[in-house]
């Protein structure tokens, strides 16, 4: 359905990547971004709103009668150093676009542009969600409250992700669970200090939290199903002061996640229970904080089964079923509200380097892809506003 030739709608694609990509912006702070993206839906002629401080909404109105639907991007960055060395690389100390999120933002303009373009012809309407903050705090949520399904009200949504898994040329469809559930934990071990010579005058809080630390391997290895998926990360351990002070505090945080709710629900016990005994076994005492977030992203199965046949059947794209993975995603909320569809788009290419997975300074992504990408979302806007395939 593009009316404009595919070559021009690439450059531009590419081009608004690559300045999105100069300039990273963290969660709440996306105001160049977001200018950005309401200048391109001006030229385009799009209407738009803001919601949720740099959040914005833009929507196409087809000409025909047809379904709501909703496309959406995210649109932070990480706050990494880059060390890609590519020539638009980041021009922001300490932030990078480590996860594609500029990639993201820059196809959904590329599907607007394509979409107003064919809006004679378009059944239905479309709204274009570009979100702030999913490396958190989380912009999904906000956007929700401020109604950002309800007015038009949105039947389905779409989002995709790229992924170091996939070569360039593809996209993984997933029925079911894709991403886990995100909750952080802070655990802190208190002891009495004391001379590193007499350790029998103190209460060692470095052997109780070293204790600690492998007890709760356990939750994974032998209290879970080995066929269900839960993940106990500890990633930092702090504590002490010198070689021969006995430290009276280890602080520790980490995450748990999870697929199933109700494993989900039973780590947060399961972690207290162990922290709980090891800290009587070594006289310590331990203070567990856990605080809920992202749940995990459920794809429709209808919706991802439908579009998927869709895709084959109409488009050139290349799908494939992936594995789930436990990385997190605030789209969870905009799938707990209406049938979602996260699509993975593969963007690996050996040959340019593109193979460090997301959240890596070395990151960065075959630009090949983009036009795929594109492709899918206008397919997946204009196939389910016209009823092409259902959710
Ligand atoms: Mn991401």
């Amino acid at each position: 359905m593009a009316v404009e030739p595919k070559e021009s709608l690439f450059a531009r694609v590419v081009e608004l990547r690559r300045a999105i990509h100069r300039r990273p912006e963290l969660g709440f702070e996306e105001q160049e971004t977001a200018a950005l993206v309401e200048r391109e839906l001006d030229a385009l002629g799009v209407e738009h709103r803001r919601l949720a401080t740099t959040g914005v909404a833009g929507i196409v109105r087809g000409e025909k009668p047809g379904r709501v639907v909703a496309l959406r991007a995210d649109m932070d960055a990480l706050p990494i150093t880059e060390r890609t060395g590519l020539p638009f690389a980041s021009e922001v100390d300490g932030k990078m676009h480590a996860c594609g999120h500029d990639a993201h933002t820059a196809m959904l303009l590329g599907a607007a542009r394509v979409l107003a373009g064919a809006s004679a012809t378009l059944c239905g309407t479309v709204v274009l969600i570009f979100q702030p903050a999913e490396e958190g705090p989380g912009g999904a949520q906000p956007m929700i409250e401020q109604g950002v399904l309800d007015e038009p009200k949105v039947e389905a949504i779409a989002m995709l992700h790229v992924d170091v898994r996939l070569d360039a040329g593809s996209v993984g469809i997933t029925p079911g669970p894709v991403n886990a559930s995100a909750d952080e934990f802070y655990l802190t071990v208190r002891g009495k200090g004391g001379h590193g010579a007499y350790p029998h005058t103190a209460v060692d809080a470095v052997p109780a939290a070293a204790a600690m630390v492998l007890a709760l391997q356990n939750i994974a290895a032998r209290e879970t199903d080995p066929l269900a998926s839960i993940v106990v990360t500890i990633g930092t351990i702090a504590g002490g002061y010198r070689n021969n002070v006995i430290a009276d505090v280890v602080e520790m945080s980490g995450t748990l996640r999870a697929f199933d709710p109700v494993l989900r629900d039973g780590l947060e016990k399961r972690v207290g229970r162990i922290v709980d005994g090891v800290a009587e076994a070594y006289g310590v005492r331990a203070e567990l904080r856990v605080l809920r977030g992202y749940p995990p992203v459920v794809n429709d199965d209808a919706l991802a089964e439908n579009f998927a046949r869709f895709l084959r059947e109409r488009t050139t794209v290349h799908v494939e079923r992936m594995m789930p993975t436990m990385g997190g995603e605030d789209f969870a909320y905009f799938a707990q509200r209406v049938p979602g569809l996260q699509i993975r788009l593969g963007i690996r290419n050996e040959r340019e380097g593109a193979v460090h997975s997301g959240h890596s300074p070395a990151f960065r992504i075959d630009e090949n892809a983009l036009p795929i990408g594109i492709e899918t979302l206008v397919a997946f806007a204009s196939g389910f506003g016209s009823g092409g395939f259902g959710g």
